[in-house]
């Protein structure tokens, strides 16, 4: 098996990247950082979001598995003093795969007929760089509302306990193949008029965002942000594709919301 370790860059996490990889190394096992079979990430959450957007294009071969040396996390949910544990599992037992849905984005241009494609693990933004965003908001083709406010987040139910549920956004779990719309800072007026409330699409759906105002806009996915002059529309809906977690021992989604929010 071929494997990839990548780390926050920490000083700890740095030095558990190296001892994993002797370790992995001493069993016989492949280092190989450009097609690896499994991705271990060393660091937090946001290691494996970055891990993810690097491997982006070997999803259907490349498993995930995370540590965390801070704070417990959603990907990365393995302790380092694990470690020993974690490796004698990837070296001798062939692991269960569990897969998470992921949002797929469709950036299109007032100025060209490309369109740009973006996979997100967590969720997609949508902002202005000044001012408020203006845009309608169509769902499955049909429109819903007209949105005026700080911006709106597209997330997956894994990325639910990232940026949504701090916009009050539900938690969802994994399993439930779908993508959640909330809001920020909705302004509500004669002329202006959302729903408020969170929504939950499922698979077949599409929500296209349309902006109405000439703003420059900012669009992450993830951690990445691009600025975006002529931006025509954003269309989101659940990906085909899907992104794969290396499952050792059970450790199910609730508890590590329970372990990770309210504590023992
Ligand atoms: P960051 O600003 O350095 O860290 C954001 C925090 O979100 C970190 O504590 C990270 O955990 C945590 N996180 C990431 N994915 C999560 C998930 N699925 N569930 C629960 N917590 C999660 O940025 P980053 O590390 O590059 O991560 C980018 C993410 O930050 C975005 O995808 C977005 O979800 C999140 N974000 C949140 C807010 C907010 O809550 N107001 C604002 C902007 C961005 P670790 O410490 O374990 O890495």
């Amino acid at each position: 098996m071929h494997f990839s370790v990548t780390s926050r860059g920490d000083d700890t996490s740095n030095a558990l990247r190296k001892k994993i990889i002797d370790y992995l190394q001493e069993f016989g096992l492949k280092l190989n950082d450009e097609t690896p079979d499994i991705v271990i990430t060393v660091g937090g959450d946001g290691t494996l979001l970055h891990a993810f957007h690097h491997f982006h294009e070997r999803l259907d071969e490349t498993s995930f598995v995370g540590i965390h040396t801070g704070h417990l996390g959603f990907y990365a949910d393995w302790k380092p003093e694990e470690v020993e544990k974690l490796v004698i599992h990837i070296a001798k037992t062939p692991f269960q795969v569990v897969e998470y849905p992921l949002l797929e984005v469709v950036v299109r241009h007032h100025n060209g007929p490309q369109s740009d494609r973006y996979l997100a693990l967590n969720e997609c933004t949508v902002k202005t760089m000044e001012g408020s965003l203006v845009c309608n908001v169509d769902i499955k083709g049909e429109k819903f509302e007209t949105f005026r406010g700080d911006g709106l987040c597209i997330s997956t139910p894994s990325g639910s306990t990232a940026y949504n549920k701090a916009l009050g956004g539900a938690i969802l779990h994994p399993s439930l193949a779908s993508m959640q719309l909330s809001e920020m800072a909705s302004i509500n007026n004669r002329v202006y008029r959302t729903v408020g409330s969170p929504l939950i699409l499922p698979q077949h759906h599409t929500c296209l965002l349309k902006p109405l105002n000439d703003v420059e806009m900012q669009i992450t996915i993830d951690h990445k942000s691009m600025i975006d002059q002529s931006v025509k529309s954003i269309q989101c809906r659940v990906a085909e594709e899907k992104v794969r977690f290396a499952r050792f021992r059970p450790f199910t989604f609730w508890k590590r919301v329970k372990e990770s929010f309210i504590g023992e």
